[in-house]
């Protein structure tokens, strides 16, 4: 039984600055399974910051009793780089201010970084496959040359998330309810974890094509068995991103009941003794996230919204309409934004001065639709 404290010292780019990544790791050094949990890799994405602080002496408590079989990693504050994106008065923390790189975006490929390395190594052996591939990402990470601030701290992260069964992923939507998303080949787990939270969606696909951090976990296992579909090569984690509503919902209670569902799920899960709590209800199942549409604007003006996140939709409706700012309709005109599928008003805008391009909704249908190709995540 342990508690120890991870706290790395990462030099910055420029002379005499440097930046602190502190986490805990909890649990029995003997643990045959491990989870690693983040918040605010998008550095302005703060509940998970909350949950997790709550979550911590929850695991602590459980460990003193001797309830924990499982290694937990938790890095509240992933992201202390996006954290000093303070200018002109406000914060901003999704994009990296010196290189203009999305935080959550271009994570390494780590199918190609293995992809020669395992050339020749795997077999009839599910588990030897799976020991194979995390013995090659092992050695690519060891092998990486130090880089900018952003590249090291990848990689000290990297380096903590690689041996984890779960890599869960805390972020918030602009202004939404909870949602997951993640990859289809761990449903059965998601289902749970959104029973557990009251999520409204679980949004899978194998590669949204944005490098995401919770793809680049199991990615290597499913691009691998593409390659060899004569291998039994099983996918031996289960990532997600977790989205904790919207960026204003930073609230205690909130948080800290976050945090006790999160523990039951990890009770479920068998990660965690004790007395079982009840099982949650079952709610949402997974839908495609290319069958949820984000429906943008083409023209700058001001939203006045016509639904609330949580109603039903249908395609063809009125979300929200945009208020002309300039030319002869000016503040007399009103375009209508319409719903392009059925379905769910997972998200909205907290923004209300929209320009081309920028996102008034996420709708939740559950048929593909046919401009959701390419990248599929809102930016
Ligand atoms: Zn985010």
């Amino acid at each position: 039984m342990s508690v120890e404290r991870l706290q790395y010292t990462i030099a910055g780019d420029a002379p005499g600055h440097s930046v602190a990544l502190n986490g805990f790791r909890i649990g029995p050094e003997n643990a045959t399974r491990k989870v690693f949990l983040q918040g605010a890799l998008h550095a302005d994405e703060q509940p998970g910051i909350l949950v997790l602080s709550h979550l911590l002496p929850m695991l602590e408590a459980a460990d003193a009793r001797g309830e924990l079989s499982t290694s937990f990693v938790l890095f509240p504050m992933v992201n202390p780089v996006g954290m000093g994106g303070i200018g002109f008065g406000q914060h901003q923390g999704r994009y990296d201010l010196a290189s203009g790189v999305n935080f959550n975006r271009d994570w390494p490929d780590l199918f190609a970084a293995i992809e020669t390395d395992i050339d020749g190594r795997l077999g009839e052996d599910a588990d030897a496959n799976v020991a194979e591939i995390r013995a090659a990402i092992h050695r690519w990470l060891d092998g990486r040359p130090p880089g900018n601030l952003r590249d090291n701290l990848r990689l000290t992260v990297m380096r903590e998330a690689v041996d984890a069964d779960y890599v869960f992923d805390l972020h918030c939507d602009n202004e939404a309810l909870v949602h997951i998303f993640s990859a289809p080949h761990c449903n059965a787990v998601m289902e749970s974890l959104s029973d557990w939270l009251g999520g409204s969606a679980i949004l899978t696909a194998n590669d949204s094509g944005g490098g995401s951090f919770d793809e680049v976990w199991p990615l290597p296992y499913l691009r691998a068995a593409e390659k060899y579909p004569e291998l039994p090569i099983p996918v031996p984690v289960a990532a997600c991103t977790i989205e904790l509503r919207g960026r204003f919902d930073v609230f205690d209670d909130v948080a800290k009941t976050d945090a006790r569902n999160l523990f039951g799920f990890f009770q479920g899960q068998g990660l965690v003794g004790g007395e079982r709590p009840p099982e949650p209800a079952r709610g949402v199942r997974p839908t495609p996230l290319n069958a949820t549409e984000i429906l943008r604007v083409d023209r700058p003006g001001l939203l006045a919204y016509q639904v609330q996140t949580g109603d039903q939709v249908r395609k063809g409706d009125v979300v929200a309409e945009l208020l002309q700012l300039d030319g002869p309709e000016a503040f007399t005109r009103r375009l209508p934004v319409t719903a392009g599928t059925d379905g769910l008003v997972l998200s909205r805008n907290a923004r209300k001065y929209v320009w081309p391009g920028c996102s008034v909704a996420k709708i939740v249908g559950t048929e593909p639709l046919a401009s959701r190709t390419g990248k599929l995540l809102e930016d």
